[in-house]
């Protein structure tokens, strides 16, 4: 052996190792590489003089480390051009779809805007909830017949459920925050409702909440006519028919004139011309007691809407069931 031959095959390895394409063309080389120096090895047992035998064995730990390295190097690159080829988040993709907002939260963002203008904070209470605050706080007993409108699903009965509205963050707000307060509160409700047109066990409301000195009826008109205006034009007809809910006194169920048949009557609208889109009243002294708000001191309205009816009525929908199937077509359209 020579140290020439030495050196060739050094310069055979590097142009090799420069016109190798693939992982697997680097792992042969690697193992034929091997095989050299080992072969290399036994040769440098068989010479005789001591010093010639240091002298070579320097040589060719010398020449394997520089090749070892070149290897390594070689390999590495390949790591990364195959870990940049596994994703690149700056490639675009032209058969990729953009998706569209949600027609539910299109139509929230439009009256979530409204209130964030009047000052509303926005706040968020739980899905799963305690039976005083989805019922007991708000003035319905464990024997009051208003639950069973709002029957629901029982997650330990009979005291953990799933909320069957959204006004229990009425009575967390109460707790929890400061007077005077001026909240909304969206969310997912439950409900055990049939699957139909106009009816699915979840559902999204959207809450309401005003207290503080002086608060009175005429606030609540002047924010929900204004709301209904705003969403669906200024010719938008209201009025307010008395109802019952056990937390307000006095209550409001509030219908808007059918924006398809401006009050002539149609199939969206049942012929009535009118269609009932929110629950409303002033809040009960009893509920504000309960939390401990001095209610000769404090007053307050509350209101709570249904967005999947609201957005039916909005995007002229048929069926509630559409706002969950996904389909982007429809989306599209809206
Ligand atoms: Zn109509």
């Amino acid at each position: 052996m020579e140290i020439n031959d030495l050196e060739s095959m050094k310069k055979q390895i590097i142009s090799d190792l420069e016109s190798i394409k693939t992982e697997s063309d680097i792992n042969k080389l690697n193992s034929q590489f091997r095989k050299y120096t080992k072969s290399l090895y036994s040769e440098l047992k068989g010479i005789s003089s001591e010093n010639e035998k240091k002298n070579f064995g320097k040589l060719i730990n010398d020449f394997r480390s520089e090749i070892e390295r070149l290897i390594e190097n070689k390999k590495s690159k390949f790591k990364d051009d195959n870990a940049s080829n596994e994703y690149d988040p700056y490639i675009f993709n032209p058969s990729i779809k953009i998706g569209n907002s949600h027609p539910l939260i299109k139509l929230y963002k439009k009256m979530e805007k409204f209130f964030i203008n009047l000052g509303f904070s926005i706040v968020q209470g739980p899905e799963i909830e305690l039976d005083r605050y989805n019922f007991e706080k708000l003035n319905m007993p464990a024997f009051h017949p208003a639950r069973d409108m709002q029957d629901t699903f029982y997650v330990m009965s009979p005291k953990v459920l799933l909320r069957s509205h959204t006004s229990s963050v009425q009575i967390r707000s109460l707790e929890t925050m400061e007077l005077p307060l001026s909240i909304i509160s969206p969310g997912t409700v439950y409900r055990v409702d049939d699957i139909d047109a106009q009816h699915t066990p979840m559902f999204y409301q959207v809450e309401g909440l005003v207290v503080g000195e002086g608060v009175s009826f005429a606030h609540l008109k002047y924010v929900l006519i204004s709301l209904l205006k705003e969403t669906f034009g200024n010719s938008t007809d209201v009025r307010f028919r008395p109802t019952y809910y056990p937390y307000t006194e006095p209550s409001a169920a509030i219908d808007m004139s059918c924006p398809k048949c401006n009050k002539k009557g149609c199939r969206l609208c049942s012929q009535a011309g009118w269609i009932t889109v929110l629950g409303s009243g002033m809040v009960h002294p009893k509920v504000l007691e309960d939390v401990n708000v001095d209610s000769e001191k404090y007053t307050g309205f509350a209101f709570g809407l249904g967005l999947n009816r609201l957005a039916m009525i909005y995007f002229g929908m048929s069926e509630i069931k559409k706002f969950y199937e996904n389909d982007i077509s429809i989306w599209n359209q809206l």
